[in-house]
């Protein structure tokens, strides 16, 4: 990297050696970062930059946020301010759901769920739609009550719930613009305890489906596609009422050690398990803040479907085992709870979510994902926005009712397209103009 311009210098560095995501399977384009530290030099920069994306963690697997100039919001200084009347807390953008948790916890306060990890930007992981799982729950998007967003023309905008398009501008794939606060509905702290089942067969999933994915305030079925599933992870909410202990779920058998997700891999990264119970920070993810989440090593895709297509698309991936299974490193299976976010996966759908944690080949994951999203084109799947798929504009307009009221929001609020990229144009917008 190369210092560059006066004005700049502290800001903008010119990029001599290309910056990657977290997985490094994505080399961005951009040649310029900026670090800004002040909202006036987040103004400055995105009204002067004719592209521009904003950086969160890096944790997508795709293209969604890459640009000619990219922004860090990193060293923009921003409190983390609970309102207890109004039941939020706000913070900035950048912050990593782990750094918010750990002053939620000094204030006896919680969000309602989390993603598997702990260690992505709330801004990046709302601007994708991530979730975690639970029947009741709904995507992370969903616990947005406010944002303040700098836009293309430099001007600052706040939106709060119940405002004219704040759905619309909530799941924003980065294109709407550089958003510096977040505000997000927070509840009493709160524990949890999580078990393990092991070795669920198909048969017993498909006829209880809805009692196990209800047996858990969060639940997630992990499979390799063999003969049986591999895992049950149950996440429970603490009562006053005494734990009913199951030996087993459905067959499946609880676990006597902790696990991780991948079959073979260390749980010291894992989230504690047993029953043991831990507060909500430290349970709802799978993993741990200050250790490598996942496997590091991966590529990710994920499909999501409304849940009353739910056996009926885990059978259509299960058809193609044998060219899925020598591929993955591990599945998870999900449930999400509708909501009314434009762009969200979970728009107007209770859903449930398939997940692949594909081995780093990129080759023949691209060779059996034509496969995979064949046979879940049926039932309308949506792909995960931060990972990779391989559905263009054209399928992708026909998933989302709302896309051309995105595609106006677009127009209305960058109509220079500052914001605009390569992946938004191909896989989204190019269908909706
Ligand atoms: C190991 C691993 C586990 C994962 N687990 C889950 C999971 O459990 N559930 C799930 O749904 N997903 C999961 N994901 C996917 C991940 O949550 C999403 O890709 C998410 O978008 C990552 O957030 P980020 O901060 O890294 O965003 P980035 O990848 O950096 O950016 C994503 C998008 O957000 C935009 N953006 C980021 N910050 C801002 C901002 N401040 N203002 C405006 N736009 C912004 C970017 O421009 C880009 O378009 C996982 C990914 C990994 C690598």
């Amino acid at each position: 990297m190369s210092s560059d311009g006066p004005t700049a210098e502290t800001t903008s560095v010119r990029l001599d050696v290309p910056e990657h995501n977290w997985a490094g399977n994505y080399t961005y384009r951009a040649d310029r970062l900026h670090r800004p530290s002040t909202l006036e030099q987040v103004r400055e920069i995105v009204a002067n930059a004719p592209r521009v994306r904003v950086l969160g963690s890096r944790h997508s697997f795709n293209g969604i946020g890459d640009s000619s100039e990219l922004l860090t919001l990193d060293s923009l200084a921003g409190d983390v301010s609970v309102d207890r009347d109004a039941r939020t807390v706000s913070c900035a953008g950048s912050v990593r759901y782990g750094e918010l948790a750990e002053v939620l916890d000094a204030e006896g306060l919680a969000l309602g769920n989390l993603a598997s990890l702990p260690h992505i930007s709330v801004a990046g992981a709302v601007a994708t739609a991530t979730h975690g799982s639970g029947d009741a729950n709904g995507n992370l998007a969903t616990a947005v009550a406010g944002l303040q967003l700098v836009t293309s023309s430099g001007d600052v905008l706040t939106a709060r719930r119940g405002d004219a398009d704040f759905d619309g501008l909530v799941v924003s794939l980065g294109a709407l613009g550089a958003v510096t606060r977040i505000t997000l509905d927070v509840e009493p702290a709160y524990q949890v305890r999580q078990r393990v089942f092991e070795g669920l067969t198909w048969d017993a999933l498909f006829e209880h489906f809805d009692e196990i994915t209800s047996s858990g305030y969060s639940v997630s079925v992990f499979t390799r596609w063999g003969d049986t599933t591999d895992q049950v992870w149950v996440k429970s909410r603490v009562t006053d009422a005494p734990e009913q202990v199951r030996a087993d779920l459905f067959g499946a058998r609880a676990a006597t050690t902790e696990r991780h997700p991948i079959i073979g891999i260390d749980p010291v990264n894992a989230t504690k398990q047993l029953g043991a119970p831990g507060p909500w920070s430290d349970r709802l993810s799978h993993f741990r803040m200050g250790f490598t989440p996942s496997a590091g090593d991966e590529i990710q895709s994920e499909y999501i479907v409304a849940r009353r297509h739910a056996v009926a698309a885990i059978e259509a991936v299960r058809v193609l085992a044998g060219a899925v299974r020598p591929l993955v490193q591990v599945c998870e299976i999900r449930t999400i709870a509708a909501d009314r976010l434009w762009l969200s996966p979970q728009y107007g759908q209770d859903t449930i979510a398939i997940h692949f944690t594909w081995k780093r080949d990129e080759t023949a994951v691209g060779r059996v994902l034509p496969d995979v999203e064949r046979a879940l084109a049926p039932f309308d799947a949506r792909p995960h926005w931060g990972k990779v798929f391989l559905a263009q504009a054209d399928v992708i307009s026909r998933l989302y009712e709302r896309l051309p009221d995105f595609s106006r929001l677009v127009e209305r609020l960058d109509p220079r397209g500052a914001f605009r990229n390569e992946w938004l144009e191909s896989r989204v917008l190019g269908a909706a103009q």
